[in-house]
């Protein structure tokens, strides 16, 4: 095994198509915007595994990985980067080196961008990544740390179900998580407003997911409940980045997610959704809305990262694989998403609401249940648009609708519903990707000075002192 310094436009793809997001959520183009804006040095940069192939040539073993600093090297923020050269893993060759492909480039699915080596080649766009540069914000050297490490497995099941696909081979295993796998995820009935205990953070309040608008934390309840959620809570908490500033997480976000999970509940009870012949039901994740009456720091360098004040969104954590089925612009998996595409579908057909960006767990055995059902769907951050625009960021009206359309083809279950002719005419005037579009402005996110006050702040000290407390055993579920 050996360590070389090479520029990634040199090495060769494996695969002929990558996933846009990585595990920890991040698409593509967010990991190399956050690289970009940070300056990072070659001696940061974890190293990416490469093989030598029999034709002498260089292939990398982490697809997504080389992709993003061949983006970082196209706009010039990287040159040669350092790779660990190791023997032929012969299994993960076998199941990664796709004979067929054009390894010159790679094709990211969903948006259909291409990754190439020169910049003729490539039709990613790279704007974004380029501003980037110029932004000084964002991220801590330990983030640039946690993004890498996160970039660090590149193969994950839906890449191993599309590869079996395409070569007629069974999926390999999925990865065992690093802790224990979860036997099911706490179902959101019953919740009351009893508060007092605190809230614990572990990783020292490294976002574990970031979306486009929005960093996402784990935290557990200790000592009593928070929001009516129970001691030993698994929880996450949601907070607006910084690029998001003058917008604020209101009860507005919380009553939009309930509508949401109303509908699902109507469309569990009208259409008794079934997968595999057994009721495959649409849950939706329940919020509270919290804040805090001391600033929360990161231990490690002192920054304050849930100002005190500020509202954030906090609901159960959702356990199992974490996938996005659509977005608001019309973007749609390809592999297990005809119920969610359906219920889409079925929301503008029945209420005129068209309810997508649908993201979250699809539950099929041997992975965690939802009262006591192997098969359902359990989603979080959805987005209604409406024909007046007012469910806030992420509606954008009758345009947004009429976008989401031309890019959906009705399933065999639209058709059993009923409900194709029940569609506006296709108009696409926004591009079709799987991160969601977003307002420009918005009148229904209150800008910070204008918010209500939130009476829902609870006292601090006993958090600060989590914070400080050395890992609690709670730690090792993390
Ligand atoms: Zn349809």
């Amino acid at each position: 095994m050996t360590s070389r310094f090479v520029d990634p436009c040199l090495i060769l793809f494996t695969q002929s198509s990558i996933k846009d997001a990585f595990q920890n959520g991040l698409s593509l183009e967010e990991t190399a915007c956050q690289l970009a804006s940070k300056d990072t040095q070659k001696r940061d940069i974890q190293m990416m595994r490469v093989v030598e192939h029999t034709d002498g040539r260089a292939y990398s073993l982490d697809n997504r990985r080389l992709a993003v600093f061949r983006l970082l090297r196209l706009v010039g923020k990287c040159g040669k980067i350092k790779i660990m050269v190791i023997p032929k893993p012969d299994a993960e060759w076998r199941k990664k080196f796709d004979p067929s492909a054009d390894h010159s480039k790679i094709l990211v699915r969903g948006p259909r961008w291409i990754v190439g080596a020169t910049r003729l080649d490539t039709t990613f766009p790279l704007d974004r990544i380029k501003a980037a540069m110029r932004d000084s914000v964002l991220v801590s050297d330990a983030r640039v740390c946690s993004i890498l490490e996160g970039m660090d497995s590149d193969d994950d099941a839906e890449d191993d179900e599309v590869l079996a696909g395409l070569r007629g081979r069974p999926a390999r295993p999925k990865q065992a998580a690093k802790s224990a796998p979860r036997k099911k995820n706490a179902s959101d009935q019953r919740r009351g407003d009893k508060s007092g205990g605190n809230l614990h953070f572990p990783d020292d309040l490294e976002p574990f997911a970031a979306g486009k608008s929005r960093y996402t934390y784990r935290c557990r309840v200790q000592r009593g409940c928070v929001m009516g959620f129970p001691e030993g809570s698994y929880l996450v908490l949601k907070a607006f980045k910084p690029g998001f500033a003058n917008h604020q997480i209101t009860s507005k976000d919380v009553a939009m997610q309930q509508e949401v999970a109303r509908l699902a509940a109507l469309f569990n009870d009208n259409v008794q959704p079934k997968q595999n012949q057994q009721p495959c039901l649409i849950y939706v994740r329940d919020a509270a809305i919290v804040s805090f009456a001391r600033d929360v720091h990161k231990q490690s360098t002192g920054k304050v990262v849930l100002p005190r004040g500020e509202s954030f969104l906090l609901e159960r954590e959702i356990f199992g694989e974490f996938r996005k089925f659509n977005s608001n612009n019309g973007w749609a998996t390809k592999t297990g998403g005809e119920i969610p595409q359906a219920f889409s579908h079925w929301t503008w057909a029945k209420y005129r609401k068209l309810v997508c960006d649908l993201q979250g767990y699809q539950g099929k055995p041997p992975g965690p249940k939802y009262l006591g059902s192997a098969y359902y769907y359990l989603f979080t951050d959805p987005a209604i648009m409406s024909i007046d625009g007012s469910y806030g960021l992420t509606d954008m009206g009758m345009r947004g609708i009429e976008n989401w359309f031309s890019a959906h083809t009705c399933s065999g279950m639209c058709h059993a519903l009923g409900i194709t002719a029940d569609r506006p005419v296709g108009r696409r005037t926004m591009s079709v990707e799987s991160s969601s579009s977003y307002r420009e402005t918005s009148n229904s996110y209150a800008p910070r000075a204008l918010a209500p006050r939130n009476d829902l702040v609870f006292g601090l000290g006993s958090l600060r002192e989590a914070l400080q407390e050395e890992l609690s055993d709670y730690d090792s579920d993390y």
